[in-house]
């Protein structure tokens, strides 16, 4: 006879803060033939030669090892090319997964009781919005409190005393600015970013996932301060996005603190053979993201054309408002016909798509069926 099952409810042994959560939703990934997904920002062409080939030689009987738990070869590459030393650098399972160290190792989760201006701010993650939707899930799964304060209109950054009246709260234990931002697509000028950096004293962190399809980094400002942290992705720019690895650039008294709370085999080997490979490799993705940035304002202009509001962009997305019809049935509209952009329903941008800049033929699709859509509709 088989055991009696005891009687518990599954659910009563998840602690209620997960109970509650909402996890992250990632833009669809449906396995579709002759799809045009122009909607989870992915670079359109594939990683170099040299980087496929150093992948498919290094898959062989050593995927029984570990791979090297500090990335040290990778960290060591890395801080050649930014003129910094290896302490300064941690690798990760992608910068997402860094992202969430960061909210474990400098932000208390909220407590009860005293609720002084210093203890809440030290309890407090906060961010822009629109920004990156993967901060306040982060904030979430912490316990954080969470500081959300919106951009204007245009999406620019605020100075600093705009800033204060908005709430920015310049104690807070963490801070995420994603520059250029996302959804917007806009770039911040360094010298605001430093501004900002400044008259903080908590942990800001600088989020360059699109750092290099844009003309200007803040790397300077994670050597300058010891407070500042700047997060970069082979993901986006070096595509792969498959292989998971991410980075930060900061103090190292940061890093080691970070270190020690990470797995030991967070990053995987194939991810850093990729990655160094990469770095091996720059001159074939300089081209790349020339013709990214050139194809970006072809689109820009054509969209404009048409009588539609496009930020300025300095990533590999654009952010547009269209005429005519509103964003939910333009995006409809595209995905019935297999082109994926992203809608995001929420206040302050429902009226706008992003969409990220595919091939030549894939924007030209786009573009003509955009037209044929505006047509039928008016
Ligand atoms: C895509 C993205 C990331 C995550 O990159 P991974 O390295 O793939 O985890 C981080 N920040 C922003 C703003 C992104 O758009």
């Amino acid at each position: 006879m088989p055991a009696k099952r005891k009687n518990i409810s599954p659910e009563s042994l998840v602690r209620p803060l997960v109970r509650r959560l909402h996890g992250y939703v990632p833009g669809e990934q449906p396995k579709v033939r002759g799809l045009i997904k122009l909607n989870t920002n992915e670079n359109p062409a594939p990683p170099s030669p040299k980087v496929l080939r150093a992948i498919q030689k290094a898959a062989d009987e050593r995927l029984r090892l570990y791979p090297d738990p500090t990335a040290q070869p990778l960290r060591q590459a890395l801080a050649e090319l930014h003129g910094c030393k290896a302490a300064n650098i941690i690798v990760g399972n992608g910068s997402d997964e860094l992202l969430a160290l960061a909210t474990r190792c400098f932000v208390e989760p909220k407590q009860n009781g005293d609720n002084s201006p210093k203890k809440i701010a030290k309890q407090t993650i906060q961010y822009f919005t629109p920004s990156y939707s993967l901060y306040p899930i982060l904030a979430d799964i912490h316990g954080a409190r969470i500081n959300e304060v919106k951009l204007p209109r245009d999406f620019a950054l605020p100075e600093n005393a705009d800033l204060k009246k908005l709430n920015w709260n310049f104690g807070a234990a963490l801070s995420y600015v994603t520059t250029p931002n996302a959804p917007s697509g806009r770039a911040y000028r360094t010298r605001d970013l430093a501004n900002l950096c400044e008259a903080q004293k908590g942990v800001v962190i600088l989020d360059e996932a699109y750092v290099d399809f844009s003309d200007d980094n803040a790397m300077r400002l994670a050597k300058r301060y010891p407070h500042v942290i700047i997060s970069r992705t082979f993901s986006k720019s070096y595509s792969l996005c498959f292989q998971r690895v991410g980075y930060f650039v900061g103090h190292p008294a940061l890093i080691a603190a970070l270190d020690r709370i990470r797995d030991s085999y967070n990053t995987n080997g194939l991810g850093q053979v990729a990655a160094l490979a990469t770095l091996s490799d720059l001159g074939y993705y300089q081209n790349q993201f020339k013709r990214i940035a050139e194809l970006r304002a072809s689109t820009t202009q054509e969209l404009v054309a048409l009588g539609f509001d496009v930020l300025p962009s300095k990533t590999n997305f654009l952010f547009a408002k269209p005429n005519g019809i509103t964003a939910f049935e333009w995006f409809t509209r595209l995905r019935d016909q297999n082109i994926l952009t992203r809608w995001f329903d929420k206040p302050g941008i429902r009226d706008r798509l992003r969409i990220t800049i595919g091939t030549e033929k894939e924007m030209n699709r786009f573009l003509s069926l955009t037209r044929t859509i505006l047509s039928k509709h008016g």
